[in-house]
């Protein structure tokens, strides 16, 4: 059984790849989504090997950004940034009826708008576990894209 997170999650990818045309080699129908445990990516295009994250989030007003998003796990994240790699990334905003979405490309991207939480504590299920928040306030003004 898939969590109401992960529903949601899969909501937004099949959103994002039934709607959109791959960025960058334009084809439509051609995002795919990738397998839940793959880690770097959420949907990739079948055509050119385009990569990109999807995030879907419930809000009150699907016409504001959030100041913060909840991201995955930080270890992975820092090791990339440290790679100076980065991903596209598809923000899916939901609320009971209706949706918007927005493109941040990889050069508006920087280290400083994704930042580390407190490690979960021992009594947590997954204690020590760290994550990380995406900082949109942080975002230069025009970065993040309304595309729907
Ligand atoms: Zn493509």
């Amino acid at each position: 059984m898939a969590t109401s997170k992960q529903e949601l999650g899969a909501w937004g990818e099949m959103l994002v790849a039934k709607t959109f045309a791959c960025p960058r080699c334009k084809t439509f129908r051609s995002l795919r989504r990738l397998p839940p445990n793959f880690k770097c990516a959420d949907v990739i295009c079948d055509f050119c090997g385009y990569l990109a994250q999807v995030k879907t989030v419930n809000v009150e007003n699907v016409t504001k950004v959030p100041n913060t998003v909840l991201g995955a796990a930080w270890g992975p994240q820092r090791m990339r940034m440290k790679a100076g790699i980065y991903f596209p990334l598809f923000l899916v905003l939901r609320n009971k009826t209706k949706k918007a979405v927005f493109y941040l490309a990889t050069e508006f991207q920087k280290p400083s708008m994704y930042k580390k939480r407190k490690p979960l504590s021992q009594n947590a299920r997954r204690a020590g576990w760290q994550g990380f928040i995406y900082d949109m306030a942080s975002l230069e003004k025009g970065a993040l894209v309304k595309i729907l």
